[in-house]
């Protein structure tokens, strides 16, 4: 096969996908792939899903592309109206992008310019979190926690400090309650906000479950409340990111309905298009519309292929398919059978620190000892052995170093298709133990 695609690693080939058939990848030599991952939290209705199919054809046939500057279409009107029906309160206005790193870069720049039109034009300073990651275009990254990724970029082109990512596993004190620990890992905020000055912060931007960077990390009870009281005191905007554990990730159409918390934007990508589009969506405060209508009626940002009509019905069909089979529902119910797998199979091996998550988004830690919870010499590259362990016995997950910044341990994030049966969730089970016991010895 030609070999001219530039991807991330120039090392070794890669196998081809030719088919998808539920929660399965199938490679050229026929081998079938379990996608305990869905790839990287994307695939929630699993491959080759027949209403999203049946939905692009019929798309296809109508009108794919017609350019933002002129028209609008069905399909995108239809999403963005779904989408502020579902919302938390107050969010009124959805900005249609391709994918995550659009949907983050758009609201720093939204951010950015609501301040410019209101008078306040001092506001410009991020505040995000350690152990965070928010994309990889450049106000994105430099919004992210990761030290690493940004190094050789450095100096970044948006200023931004980072607090505490609310890691009960790792931060909470001995006999600390959660609540407790959640008021503190938040009262962070405060000081940061204090440091800095309130009159120079214009956001913050945290994932209410971080995904890849520390797998499945859940805000604690009480942690986003708080969040939300210092941000209004201040006048800061909240943005939550759920480019990862939205959709339907944790349960909840939007991670945030669990917090009981309305954001001032909501980012949103992967399980939209659910991966038979890339797209990407910016949900936005009527506030923050409103300032622009009234001020420069112009909002200073846009791409070609914003709001393109075929990721627009890809997105709707995938809505419909979540409503109409209830998978929030199901969601729930096959999380908490996998969380309760995952403990059977796991729970007494020494080297598993912690399992947690939310929903079908869940992660498990591992560690060089349970009682310091000191994370795997990197050396020992764990995650990229347990991912080449489970790849060769069929299971697709997505683990991660976490020792670069010596503050967590090597970890692997499961987010399955929503359609997962028992059966599956036991093989998934099944070959994550052996993937871990034979990267460990
Ligand atoms: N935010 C979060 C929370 C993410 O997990 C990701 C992707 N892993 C992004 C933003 C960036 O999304 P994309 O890769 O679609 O640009």
């Amino acid at each position: 096969m030609p070999n001219h695609i530039f991807g991330r690693s120039t090392k070794g080939a890669l196998p081809t996908a030719v088919a998808g058939d539920g929660c399965y990848l199938i490679d050229a030599s026929g081998k079938r792939y379990l996608d305990g991952s869905g790839g990287a939290a994307v695939s929630c209705l699993g491959h080759s899903n027949a209403a999203v199919r049946a939905a692009l054809h019929a798309q296809l046939d109508q009108v794919a592309f017609a350019h933002t500057g002129f028209f609008t279409s069905e399909p995108a009107e239809q999403l963005a109206d779904t989408l502020v029906a579902a919302a938390p309160e107050g969010i009124e206005r959805v900005y249609l992008v391709s994918g995550g790193s659009e949907a983050v870069e758009a609201s720093l720049k939204l951010a950015r310019q609501y301040f410019l039109e209101i008078g306040q034009p001092q506001r410009h300073r991020v505040i995000a979190r350690r152990q965070s990651y928010h994309g990889n275009t450049l106000g994105a990254l430099a919004t992210g926690g990761n030290e690493w990724r940004r190094a050789q970029f450095a100096p970044m082109l948006v200023e931004t400090s980072h607090i505490s990512p609310c890691y009960e596993y790792r931060e909470r004190a001995e006999g600390e309650s959660l609540e407790a620990y959640g008021l503190r890992a938040a009262d962070e905020l405060e000081a940061e906000i204090q440091r800095l000055g309130p009159e120079s912060v214009m956001a913050f931007v945290a994932e209410p479950v971080v995904g890849a960077t520390a797998g499945a990390v859940p805000a604690v009870p009480g942690y986003l409340k708080r969040i939300r009281e210092i941000c209004d005191r201040h006048g800061v905007l909240l943005i939550l990111d759920e480019v990862m554990c939205g959709m339907g990730r944790t349960g909840y159409l939007f991670a945030c309905q669990e917090d009981g918390v309305s954001p001032d934007m909501i980012t949103i990508a992967k399980g939209l298009g659910a991966g038979y589009q890339p797209i990407g969506a910016l949900l936005v405060q009527g506030k923050i519309y409103d300032a622009i209508a009234a001020g420069s009626g112009f909002f200073q940002h846009g791409h070609t292929y914003m709001g393109h009509a075929m990721a627009a019905a890809a997105a709707n069909a995938v809505l419909g398919e979540i409503q109409s089979r209830d998978l929030l529902m199901r969601v729930r119910a096959q999380g908490e059978k996998l969380d309760a797998a995952l403990r059977a199979e796991l729970g007494q091996n020494p080297h598993v620190g912690d399992i947690r998550g939310r929903g079908l988004f869940r992660g498990v830690e591992l560690v060089e000892s349970r009682e310091t919870k000191a994370p795997f010499d990197p050396a020992r590259k764990l995650n990229a052995r347990i991912k080449a362990e489970a790849f060769a016995a069929g299971l697709i997950c997505y683990p991660m170093g976490g020792t670069i910044d010596g503050q967590r341990g090597d970890h692997v994030l499961l987010a399955p298709p929503f359609i997962i049966e028992d059966a599956q969730i036991d093989e998934l089970v099944g070959k994550l133990s052996g993937a871990i016991r034979v990267a460990l010895a």
